[in-house]
Order: structure tokens, then C-alpha cells, then sequence
């Protein structure tokens, strides 16, 4: 039976030995955002690194020229630990997807450095388009995990939780094509695409009285014309769905269509609608996966709340694959994700020693994964018991 100790204070040695190369990183990312399915930056920044750091490394891995598979070490069990580096349009990384980036890094050659041979393999697998085109709905579909035994990951934000609850969301592009017409001299002749699209939206907000306050329905108008003296005869929408559970998202869906068609009926408009190819699952976090992190984080001087709500992930979709652990954690910022003062606070010399505490305890918790055969079989077990319950 290996020392755990022993093998804990290797995780943490190389995790700070590490430290500043991997500060580099991040602000080199930080510095260069890339949206959805664009990360070639960022791509090639983590691949290199890895690669110098004895992993084997398969670039443009899946079908997806930025995502990558990276593997070191030999043996049963192999546990995934992911990366996601894309930003968000106009606000740069303003979800500190940077931050785990190389917060995945971290928890890679930790292991790598703690790990004999033969005790296992360690997956460092970089996913695409978190934020919208789900990369790992793709790398699931590309039979990604299939020989993975567990996967997991961070994720900043303003609170320290190993187990955040997500909703599971979709999303709904509407378009109402209407006819032009001269707004005065003869708007009679026209249909108005845009008058469609503001009822629809009146409608979801009457919509929002009559489902669970723990669901979630949020738009933009992608356009909404082109002059005020023309009768608008195209109009155009994104449409987010969210809600706890698979199942009552699904039903939530056709609602909100409803709201659509209504308003098509009533202006004559046409509607033409899509829902998303990729819609995100809510998290299943591991019980006893998470229960040894939040142990981990405990003892490095953190104190975890017990539960957070959170947006959605396309980890969710990879928690009903394989046993998952997706924790947040705090990094000091004056607003939360999305919005600009936590891009700010995702290049703080703060919130990378946030990333390191978490990082370090995420290897421990992973550590025993590999170590103690027991918490690799209640990971196992607590997974097939939530497969169960939710239907298979
Ligand atoms: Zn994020
Ligand atoms: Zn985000």
C-alpha cells in the first residue's frame, strides 16, 4: 500500500513547481480570447506545454481542430481531467475558462508526478466550446469517454462548492419573416416580422409566472429590423431554455414554442424555428467524489458551502457517462460570471493562488481515485444508483 502522504506531498510539490509556467499560461490565454470552436491559441499553447512535459499528445482530437486528448502514465484505472479554454464574445474571458485551462494543467502533472508506473492513466483532455456548441456533447459522440473511469474539473466563480447544482438548458432560434412595406404612406400592406417578435416576447414573460421559479428563460433580439420607415419583414431571436432536470426542461420546451406560434397566428408572420443540436444535461455530481474534494479543500484551509446553484455546463453531459466532479470555486471579484469585472478578476495574481489551493485539492481527491480501490468503487457505485434513478 503506497504512502497517501507521501504521494499528496508530490502532488502538491509539483503543482508548485509548476505554479509560475502556469501563470504564464493563463495570461497568455487571458490575453487572447477565443470564442467557440476558435480556441487555436489557446489550443496550441496548453498542447505544447504538455508535450514538453512527457505527455502524448493528439491535437485536433475528436473531429474538432481545437480540442485534444493528452495522456501520461499506464495501467487501470484512467481518470479524465478537462480543460476548457474558450471566451465569451466582447467580454473576453469572463467565465476564467483560462483559469481552468491550467487549473486541468495542475491536476495532470500532479498526478503524472505522484503516479508509478502501472497505477494508472491520466486523460488531460482540452474541450472546445463550452459556452455554446457543447465540445463535450461532441467528444462523447466521438466515444471520448468509453475507456474513461471517471472525469473531472474546476470552475471559478464567487464560491467555494464541491457540488454546484446546473440546469440542464437548450437553446431555441426563432426567425419571423414578414412582408415590407412604407411605415407611412401605406403600412397596411405590410406584416409586421417585428410586431411577431415582441408579442412572442411578451408572451414568455407571462410564461415566466406559470413554471417553477427554478427554471430559467432568457432571449436577445439578433435583429429587429432595418429602418423605422420600413414595416420590419424579417425579425430574429436566440432563445434560452434551463431548468434542474432533463426531464423538466423537455417539458418546458414546447411552452415556449407555443408562445412563438401564438404570436406567428396573430401578425400573420411566418415563423421559422430551431432548437439546438446540443442541449446541455444538468450535473450529476459523484457523491463520494465530491465528498473527498470538499475534504481535500478543508484541510488546505478552505470552508465550502454545501450547495450552489449555478448556469449549466456540457460537464453535465459528461456526469451521466462517466462518475463527474465539476466543483466551483471562489476567486475574489466584484461580480460574478459573465460580465466584465470578473474578466478583470480572472488575471488576478489572487485568483491564480485560488486556482492552485483548488487544483491541489482536486489532485488529492483524484490521488485517491487511483490509490484506494475503495472510493473508485463507490464513485462507480454512487454513478450506477444516479443512472438508475434518473431512468437508465
Ligand atoms: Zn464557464
Ligand atoms: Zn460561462
Amino acid at each position: 500500500m503506497p504512502d497517501l502522504e507521501d504521494r499528496r506531498r508530490l502532488a502538491t510539490n509539483a503543482i508548485e513547481d509548476a505554479s509560475e509556467a502556469l501563470r504564464t499560461i493563463s495570461l497568455d490565454i487571458h490575453a487572447n480570447p477565443e470564442t467557440s470552436f476558435e480556441e487555436h491559441h489557446a489550443h496550441a499553447v496548453l498542447t505544447d506545454f504538455l508535450e514538453t512535459r512527457g505527455f502524448e499528445v493528439n491535437r485536433g482530437a475528436y473531429g474538432m481542430d481545437t480540442a485534444f486528448r493528452a495522456i501520461v502514465g499506464s495501467g487501470e484505472p484512467t481518470v479524465a481531467v478537462m480543460c476548457e479554454y474558450d471566451a465569451l464574445p466582447g467580454l473576453g474571458h469572463a467565465c476564467g475558462h483560462n483559469l481552468i485551462a491550467i487549473a486541468g494543467l495542475a491536476v495532470g502533472l500532479a498526478l503524472q508526478s505522484a503516479l508509478e508506473p502501472g497505477e494508472g492513466t491520466i486523460a488531460v483532455l482540452g474541450s472546445p466550446a463550452e459556452e455554446g456548441g457543447g465540445g463535450k456533447i461532441r467528444m462523447i459522440e466521438a466515444g471520448a469517454f468509453e475507456e474513461i473511469d471517471a472525469a473531472v474539473m474546476l470552475h471559478p466563480g464567487l464560491e467555494d462548492c464541491a457540488a454546484p447544482r446546473t440546469l440542464a438548458a437548450r437553446q431555441l432560434s426563432v426567425r419571423f419573416h414578414g412582408k415590407a412595406a412604407h411605415a407611412a404612406a401605406r403600412p397596411w400592406e405590410g406584416v409586421n416580422a417585428l410586431d411577431a417578435m415582441i408579442l412572442a416576447f411578451n408572451a414568455v414573460g407571462l410564461l415566466r409566472q406559470q413554471v417553477e421559479p427554478t427554471t430559467r428563460i432568457h432571449g436577445i433580439i439578433t435583429e429587429g429590423g432595418t429602418a423605422t420607415n420600413i414595416i420590419p419583414d424579417y425579425t430574429s431571436a436566440i432563445f434560452g431554455v434551463r431548468a434542474p432536470t432533463l426531464a423538466q426542461r423537455t417539458a418546458l420546451e414546447p411552452r415556449l414554442q407555443a408562445c412563438f406560434e401564438g404570436a406567428a397566428e396573430q401578425t400573420g408572420a411566418r415563423l421559422e424555428h430551431r432548437w439546438g443540436r446540443t442541449p446541455y444535461a444538468d450535473l450529476q455530481s459523484n457523491t463520494p467524489l465530491a465528498a473527498g474534494y470538499e475534504r481535500h479543500l478543508r484541510a488546505l484551509g478552505a470552508d465550502p458551502l454545501p450547495e450552489r446553484a449555478s448556469g449549466s455546463t456540457d460537464m453535465g453531459n459528461v456526469s451521466y457517462e462517466v462518475p463527474s466532479l465539476h466543483p466551483g470555486y471562489a476567486i475574489p471579484s466584484e461580480a460574478g460570471n459573465h460580465n466584465a469585472a470578473f474578466t478583470e478578476a480572472a488575471a488576478t495574481e489572487e485568483a491564480h493562488a485560488r486556482t492552485i489551493r483548488a487544483a491541489t485539492a482536486l489532485a488529492h481527491a483524484t490521488l485517491d481515485l487511483y490509490l484506494e480501490p475503495d472510493v473508485l468503487e463507490a464513485a462507480k457505485a454512487d454513478f450506477a444508483e444516479m443512472k438508475a434513478s434518473q431512468g437508465g
